[in-house]
């Protein structure tokens, strides 16, 4: 069962037809934290493993409007993994030195290396997205970068990383909610952002440039989750479910690979006390 909707290669994407509040049936709400508990016990026992296995590295990218929740599914679904092997990149407008670059440099420059996990809060979508949005390049140059980013992340998968890749859906009602909630909370209150509600007004156009990203870049090898995410319990299970499901996929090898390993030192360990004893 899946509680995000993975988005078949070659589809079309209207998210008008799907549902921000959408909670699976028979989850609640406090069942989900035990859930995600357990969840996230496991996406840390898998990540040891890949760190151990060294055969691949993960690339999970977030991606959704203001407030849509891209830091908090952060702090809740990875609070259980270990630190070390994991790093987390955030995509801001690019300095000068990245602007005269290639669009992806920055972005390859971070991918994680075998064994690692490198969560991209915002990634170089946003230069068909915020970019389209605002035509911060000419037509020309945006509309090729789909192509580019399939390359891109076909040169990843071919090189053993693992990339998925998550759009945090929230209807714009419940982007107001938690805007106005900012300004009412003093401890949230750093969070409010003028630019917030300015790329509010042009919410429309972002829709329509993530309808088209999802369809044009969602790859059986680099798939596209929409996650419903008005309910932000209901994200951060979704996702983690989605992830360890995905990473289970990879266990036996991983096990496989280390059982193996495990052996020849031993092998070489005996060998080496055995010649010791000669
Ligand atoms: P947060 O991700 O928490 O919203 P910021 O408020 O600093 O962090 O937002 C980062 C801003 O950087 C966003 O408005 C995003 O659209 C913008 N940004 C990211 N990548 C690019 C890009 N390639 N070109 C222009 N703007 C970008």
């Amino acid at each position: 069962m899946e509680l995000a909707w993975k988005v078949a290669e070659g589809s079309e994407v209207r998210l008008a037809d799907y549902d921000p509040d959408y909670t699976a049936k028979n989850t609640s709400h406090s069942e989900a934290k035990e859930e995600l508990d357990k969840l996230g016990a496991e996406l840390d026992g898998l990540q040891e493993l890949m760190w151990a296995a060294h055969h691949h590295s993960l690339l999970l990218i977030l991606q959704g409007m203001d407030t849509s929740g891209k830091d908090g599914t952060i702090r809740h679904v990875f609070s259980h993994v270990n630190p070390q092997g994991c790093a987390v990149q955030a995509f801001k407008v690019p300095t000068e030195e990245e602007a005269s670059h290639d669009f992806l440099w920055r972005a390859h420059k971070v991918t994680p290396g075998r064994g690692a996990l490198t969560i991209f809060n915002r990634s170089y979508y946003e230069d068909v997205l915020v970019v389209r949005v605002h035509n911060l390049v000419p037509e020309e140059v945006w509309t090729k970068r789909y192509k580019e980013i399939k390359h891109f992340e076909k040169l990843l998968v071919d090189n053993k990383t693992i990339v998925l890749k998550f759009f945090l859906h929230i209807s714009k009602d419940e982007q107001e909610q938690r805007l106005l909630a900012r300004e009412k909370d003093k401890d949230k209150a750093w969070k409010v952002a003028v630019g917030d509600w300015k790329e509010r007004a042009y919410w429309d156009e972002y829709q329509k440039a993530y309808e088209v990203a999802l369809s044009k870049c969602s790859t059986d090898k680099a798939p596209w989750y929409i996650v419903p995410a008005n309910h932000k319990w209901y994200r951060n299970l979704a996702i983690a479910h989605t992830l360890v499901h995905v990473l289970r996929g990879y266990k036996d090898e991983w096990q496989a690979d280390l059982e193996k390993r495990g052996r020849q030192a031993l092998a070489e360990l005996r060998q080496m006390r055995k010649e010791a004893h000669k």
